[in-house]
C-alpha cells in the first residue's frame, strides 16, 4: 500500500477559531466539509493536541475563516506554528470582528467567514471531529481561496535540500508542513514534529 496515494486528497486551509470565558484562540485546520443543506451543517476534524480543541470542547462555538491564495507565510505560522497556551494569537483583532456566537473570524487574507455551534462531536481517538450548525456566513471577498496544494507549491519556502549532511553521520528528515528538521539514526514512529504537530508519514529524509 502506498499511503501518499492519502495526499492526493484535496484540502483546503482555515482558521478555525473558538471563544471560551473570554478567551480567544485559533489554529490552521484542512479538514472541513459541508454535511447537509437543511439543516445547514458542516464538520471539522481537529487534533487533539491543539490548544482549539480544548477550548471548542468546552464552548461548543467556533468559526472558519477560509484563507485566500494571498495569504502570506506568517499567517500560517501565527495560527501553526505556535500555541494559544503561550500567546494570544488574536491580541491585535477588533470586537466587531466578533460574530454572533461571539467568536472573531480573520478579517483579512479571508474570503469568507461560517460562524457555527457544535451540534454533535465524534471521538477519533488522536482527533474530534466537530459537527456544527451554521448560524451565519458571509462573503467577505472574491479572491480564490487557498488549497493545500497551493501552499505547498506557493507559499511554503522549500526546504533547502543542498543543506549538507552533517559531519555526524546522522541522518536527517524534513517536516514537508511546517520545515522543522529531525537529525538522528532514524525518525521514531511515534514523532511528533514540535513545531506543528503532524506525525512521521509528513517527514521525508533529506538526501
Ligand atoms: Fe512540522
Amino acid at each position: 500500500m502506498d499511503n501518499k496515494a492519502l495526499f492526493k486528497i484535496g484540502y483546503g486551509l482555515y482558521v478555525l477559531s473558538t471563544n471560551y470565558e473570554n478567551h480567544d484562540n485559533g489554529c490552521i485546520v484542512n479538514s472541513v466539509m459541508q454535511l447537509t443543506s437543511n439543516p445547514l451543517r458542516i464538520a471539522v476534524n481537529v487534533n487533539k493536541s491543539n490548544y482549539t480543541h480544548d477550548l471548542i470542547k468546552d464552548s461548543c462555538v467556533f468559526n472558519l475563516s477560509m484563507l485566500t491564495t494571498e495569504t502570506p507565510m506568517k499567517v500560517f505560522e501565527h495560527f501553526g506554528f505556535q500555541s494559544g497556551r503561550n500567546v494570544n494569537k488574536f491580541e491585535d483583532c477588533k470586537e466587531e470582528h466578533r460574530t454572533v456566537n461571539h467568536v472573531l473570524y480573520l478579517p483579512n487574507f479571508t474570503n469568507a467567514f461560517i460562524a457555527c455551534h457544535v451540534v454533535e462531536t465524534i471521538d477519533f481517538g488522536t482527533h474530534t471531529m466537530f459537527i456544527g450548525e451554521v448560524l451565519d456566513a458571509e462573503v467577505l471577498s472574491d479572491k480564490p481561496s487557498v488549497t493545500y496544494d497551493y501552499y505547498q507549491t506557493n507559499i511554503k519556502p522549500k526546504p533547502q535540500p543542498k543543506a549538507e549532511k552533517p559531519a555526524n553521520g546522522k541522518r536527517r528528515w524534513v517536516c514537508k508542513v511546517c520545515g522543522y528538521i529531525y537529525e538522528g539514526d532514524e525518525l521514531p514512529d511515534d514523532f511528533i514534529c514540535p513545531t506543528c504537530k503532524h506525525g512521521k508519514e509528513d517527514f521525508e529524509e533529506i538526501l
